[in-house]
């Protein structure tokens, strides 16, 4: 037995009841199912995967372009390595910046149209490097109901007011920022293009003429359009927004690699490189991932089959769940959101999706509000229009039994 000194011994029930605490948090998670645990991939990223218990069809990557195991992209980022190494081995700012960072960053200005674009480590950083160089303590942001947590996030970082408006609602947008320009704040509006969680699209346009009215930036968070939407080339560009728009877009997504960029006015970029804590106090991506982007972009520039294909399929979908009356929210991109409503129906149907071979994740609050709970289901390029009837078939099967078991039906 270990005797312990009493500033020890006090040390030890701290710590232990410390431990406690999150015990009890952890044990509250699985009362509420609302307990999050991974699955482990066996197999390359795709949308015919392997895990510990068997192979699944998955419908819930975001790798909506077919590209995240690409042989050709693979190949650049080995050669990458073989003649740059693996780490950048330092920030930006000090000695990490390389010829493939520049190359990417030229090459991603010339597709989305901007003057600018500045890589990150990825899109969290990206936005909290956006926010909190674009607003302060005078600043208000105004943003919609169901941001990501990344611009949450960065509101807080930023330490502005933070105003969120009714979810795709322009005028409750123009209400909010409007009473913050009569309060004397600098004003800054920030929205997901097509939302994560639900797949809907966000009045660009509208708010684009809100921003411009009382100058203020519009910060438009394309993690799921890019690459996916009209031709590919970004929010700014489909969407034909003004040169004050400011678009954040991930390279983790349908680009199928990882990092994220920001696309603006030059005046923007530089200040950001400047001011952005998220961007100067961090490692530079790995120059030979930025490498692999390049390589990523020219296909997904020179194979719009892709984007046709992935149209054709999210049309698939959304007839089949049609006629067996599913309860799909209203979106047109990859992300279609069948709405289970609690946590546990959510899991069930998730689970019984399992058993059938598709991989769908439950998505539970906090992600989304509460009582919304649902199947986030994603498609891909490299899904065949077999994936979908099968998939279709099962949903029907597994919304079916979470009724007779007695989950609250979603409204
Ligand atoms: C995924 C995502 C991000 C974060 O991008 P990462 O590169 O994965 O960090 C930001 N915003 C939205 C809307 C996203 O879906």
């Amino acid at each position: 037995m270990v005797l312990l000194r009493p500033s020890q011994h006090w040390q030890q029930i701290n710590r232990l009841a410390y431990l406690g605490h999150l015990q009890q948090r952890l044990d509250q998670q699985s009362v509420n199912a609302l307990y999050r645990t991974r699955v482990e991939l066996q197999s390359p990223q795709g949308v015919h995967i392997t895990l510990a218990s068997g192979d699944r069809v998955s419908f819930c990557s975001n790798d909506y372009l077919g590209l995240a195991s690409h042989r050709d992209i693979s190949s650049t980022i080995a050669r990458s390595v073989e003649t740059c190494g693996v780490g950048s081995g330092a920030s930006h700012l000090v000695s990490g910046h390389s010829r493939f960072h520049r190359e990417l960053e030229e090459r991603l200005a010339a597709l989305t149209g901007a003057q600018k674009v500045l890589l990150f480590a990825n899109g969290y950083m990206a936005n909290l490097a956006l926010l909190s160089v674009l607003a302060g303590r005078n600043s208000t942001i105004i943003a919609d109901r169901l941001n990501h947590a990344s611009l949450i996030d960065g509101a807080i970082l930023s330490r502005a007011r933070f105003k969120r408006y009714r979810h795709l609602d322009a005028d409750d947008a123009r209400a909010h920022a409007d009473q913050a320009v009569d309060a004397g704040d600098s004003v800054v509006i920030a929205t997901d293009s097509a939302f994560s969680m639900d797949g809907d699209i966000a009045p660009l346009a509208t708010l684009d003429r809100l921003a411009n009215d009382i100058g203020a930036p519009l910060v438009v968070d394309d993690a799921h359009g890019f690459g996916v939407l009209g031709e590919g080339t970004g929010a700014v560009k489909h969407f034909g927004l003004s040169g004050s728009a400011i678009m954040m877009a991930t390279l983790g997504k349908a680009v199928g690699v990882y990092g994220a960029f920001v696309a603006a006015d030059a005046r923007v970029i530089e200040s950001l490189i400047q001011f952005a804590r998220p961007y100067i106090y961090t490692t530079a991506l790995p120059p030979a991932l930025a490498a692999g982007c390049i390589t990523a972009i020219n296909i997904m520039e020179n194979e719009s089959w892709r984007r046709r294909h992935l149209a054709n399929l999210i049309a698939r979908f959304k007839r089949g769940a049609a006629q067996l009356a599913l309860p799909l929210l209203a979106s047109d991109t990859p992300i279609q959101p069948v709405l289970c409503g609690s946590s546990e129906a959510a899991l069930a149907a998730s689970r019984w999706l399992d058993q059938c071979g598709y991989l769908v994740t439950a998505i539970r609050p906090p992600t989304v509000p509460q009582g919304t709970a649902r199947l986030r289901i994603t498609m891909s390029a490299a899904h065949s229009d077999a994936d979908v009837d099968g998939l279709l078939s099962a949903l029907a099967e597994a919304l079916h039994q979470s009724k007779s078991n007695g989950h609250k039906a979603p409204q």
